[in-house]
């Protein structure tokens, strides 16, 4: 599906209508695709800046965290000004001032497994009120009453910004139960990774779980170094247009990953003798 461009449209986004693997056709289906981005840290802060100012017709953030001040080295949507608002909240305001065109829809809850109902925000740090049907508070921030399904396939794409491996698993196998495209990102130290993968045509992020063994650290305990992230939310914003503008072709079954000290992108190829539940491949 695309979405006819008014002439100041066209004008606007000319730098990119102008690359032949774009063209108007190229930037009519951005303006007409909707991504789901899970997670406005670093990652997402990164990957929704891209996507909001390339032209994308319509993003939904979800996230439960509040904006702190150790944010700030890596996360560029913030300001000190923003320090103990809601991460979606304050997302959501600084992106529709850089691209009024782009439809932001805030979810201010963590993602659920089905069957488990979704929570507002306690700003207390603890969960504790169900999210209430239909109801909007006074910054535009969705309060609808929330299910997977829902969210999963009325989007086009999915932009996995989170920071655990529990999220992950989940967003994985929810990407497949509802054929949604998925972009993984992940960051920590001076390294970063990157993971597309595609219901029916790929393997799935478990089976690229499922060669490392040792649990993960967070940036927390191991710390990041602050380009490094919006270098792979960046990226994955890139990956994200390929799939939803059909330019160029992006690597499947394959591990992308990148060293911050020796300046070398990387491919690993997953091998494809496992058995997955989640992909069946
Ligand atoms: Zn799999």
């Amino acid at each position: 599906m695309k979405t006819p461009l008014s002439t100041k449209q066209v004008m606007r986004y000319n730098r990119q209508i102008v690359l032949p693997q774009v063209d108007i056709d190229g930037q009519e289906l951005l303006a007409a695709s909707r991504v789901l981005l899970i997670g406005v840290g670093g990652l997402g802060n990164a990957a929704a800046t891209s996507l909001c100012g390339s032209g994308v017709g319509k993003i939904t953030l979800i996230d439960n965290d509040i904006v702190e001040h150790t944010n700030l080295p890596r996360q560029t949507l913030f300001d000190e000004s923003q320090i103990g608002q809601s991460k979606v909240m304050a997302a959501k305001a600084r992106l529709a001032q850089i691209n009024s065109d782009c439809d932001i829809v805030g979810i201010e809850a963590s993602l659920q497994p089905d069957n488990t109902p979704y929570t507002s925000i306690d700003r207390s740090g603890v969960d504790s009120e169900e999210v209430d049907a239909s109801q909007t508070d006074s910054s535009g921030i969705e309060k609808a009453e929330i299910n997977n399904h829902k969210l999963f396939s009325e989007h086009d794409i999915v932009l996995d910004c989170t920071d655990n491996t529990q999220s992950r698993d989940l967003i994985n196998h929810l990407c497949y139960k509802h054929g949604v495209p998925l972009i993984s990102g992940a960051a920590i130290r001076f390294e970063g990774q990157l993971f597309v993968a595609k219901p029916g045509e790929s393997q799935c992020y478990a089976c690229l779980r499922r060669l490392f063994s040792a649990p993960e650290l967070s940036c927390t305990e191991a710390g990041i170094f602050s380009p490094i992230v919006n270098i792979v939310g960046t990226y994955q914003a890139l990956l994200a247009m390929q799939v939803l503008m059909r330019v160029g072709s992006v690597p499947l079954n394959t591990l992308l990953t990148f060293d911050g000290l020796q300046h070398e992108w990387q491919q690993w190829t997953l091998p494809n003798t496992m058995q997955c539940d989640v992909c069946n491949k």
